[in-house]
């Protein structure tokens, strides 16, 4: 992915800010950043506190030499001069993107377009941000170096290609844990540990494997799925390990992103994303904005498939393997544009048992084996499709 370089473009301030005074009370732009997908463009523009704002569009204005944009009022945020020099973006998409103050107390963020298709606002909290995505067919012949930091496995015959690559992303990591479970054993390296060993089964069985981190790192939401876009993953697999107030809960379970949710996984929704059980409800709006449907048909097959290997392959060889089923559920992780994507809670670190089981090379063994036959099935089994009769 390509970070903005910075270059000088002259911005006029409406308001001539130099010498006005900063009004009390207003959140600051913590940062900008942008990612150059095949299909799409993400700025993301990070706030000191949650706000609000919509899309609005200007056609393109040729007397003024001003290319068609999109723009964001944002409300009780002070920028300053601080981003009139814009970002440079030229990605045959988006030109750049420019925030200035255009009142006292409020932000404008314009995204210079060469031309787009449609867009989607994500308000996300935790930490506070607008992304913007964009979408459209770049122009111009300038190549882009998409992020490759999986292992290239071999060509596969052209009937197997439709699902090639795999997408692993092991859960939490660096300075976020996870949830701490028995004896201080950490999700963060059970989801590592567990990626480690389903990457080895997978490239066995001919997928090309790119992993959203193979380390302890901190890794954000937007650097997770601009991994997943960018690499051309098929397929996305979110790893993770469960955690419950009441030692004795254990088991399994399967989230796929759907538009609705169940009651039932508010918790984990929570926990996952970093925010608190009210504010699923805020990520659930967001959520029915977004056109999800088209891929979840595919995401509850694929969880499905995964989820039912893996409570029949494991209980063969553990006891008490507890299925606590496939769940919908609202996951940041999962906003992927054209994916299918599942989350799988392997077990329970609160659990004396499964804490003793997530620590052990055989037991996350079994459940890689269990996840690939499951991905095996899914790529290898045709979808049922509905024929249409009288034809
Ligand atoms: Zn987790």
């Amino acid at each position: 992915m390509r970070r903005g370089a910075l270059i000088v473009v002259a911005v006029a301030t409406a308001l001539g800010l130099l010498g006005v005074e900063r009004p009390k009370n207003l959140g600051d732009v913590v940062d900008v950043r942008y990612w150059s997908y095949p299909d799409y463009t993400r700025v993301v523009v990070e706030f000191s506190k949650t706000v609000k704002s919509a899309v609005k569009h200007l056609p393109a204005d040729a007397g003024a030499n001003r290319p068609e944009r999109l723009y964001l009022d944002v409300d009780g945020i002070w920028v300053g001069r601080r981003y009139e020099r814009g970002i440079s973006v030229g990605d045959g998409l988006l030109r750049g993107v420019r925030l200035g103050q255009n009142t006292l107390s409020r932000t404008r963020v314009v995204i210079d377009v060469d031309h787009f298709e449609r867009y989607r606002l994500l308000v996300l909290t935790h930490p506070d941000r607008l992304v913007v995505d964009v979408y459209g067919h770049r122009s111009g012949g300038e190549t882009l170096e998409w992020p490759q930091r999986g292992r290239a496995g071999g060509r596969l015959p052209s009937d197997l290609r439709r699902v090639r690559t795999v997408i692993i992303d092991p859960g939490h990591g660096g300075r976020d844990p996870g949830a701490t479970g028995v004896g201080g054993l950490r999700e963060k390296d059970v989801a590592l540990r567990l990626a480690r060993a389903l990457g080895k089964k997978l490239e066995a069985e001919g997928f090309r494997v790119v992993y959203t981190r193979d380390d302890d790192r901190t890794i954000g939401l937007e650097e997770r799925t601009a991994i997943a876009e960018a690499s051309r993953g098929d397929l996305f697999v979110s790893l993770h390990a469960n955690a419950a107030s009441r030692r004795s809960v254990r088991g399994i379970e399967t989230f796929y992103l759907d538009q609705e949710h169940e009651r039932h996984s508010l918790g984990v929704a929570a926990r996952e994303n970093g925010i608190d059980r009210d504010q699923v409800n805020d990520l659930q709006k967001t959520l029915t904005m977004l056109r999800v449907s088209e891929t979840s048909v595919q995401s509850r097959r694929l969880a499905n498939f995964v989820h039912h290997e893996m409570v029949d392959g494991v209980g063969r060889r553990y006891r008490e393997i507890r299925d606590l089923g496939v769940k919908k559920g609202p996951f940041y992780v999962l906003f992927l544009s054209n994916m299918p994507a599942i989350l799988i809670e392997a077990g329970f670190l609160t659990n004396r048992e499964e804490a003793r089981r997530l620590r052990r090379g055989d037991y996350l063994n079994r459940i890689a084996t269990q996840i690939t036959a499951g991905l095996v099935r899914y790529r290898d089994e045709p979808p049922a499709v509905a024929m249409r009769g009288g034809g």
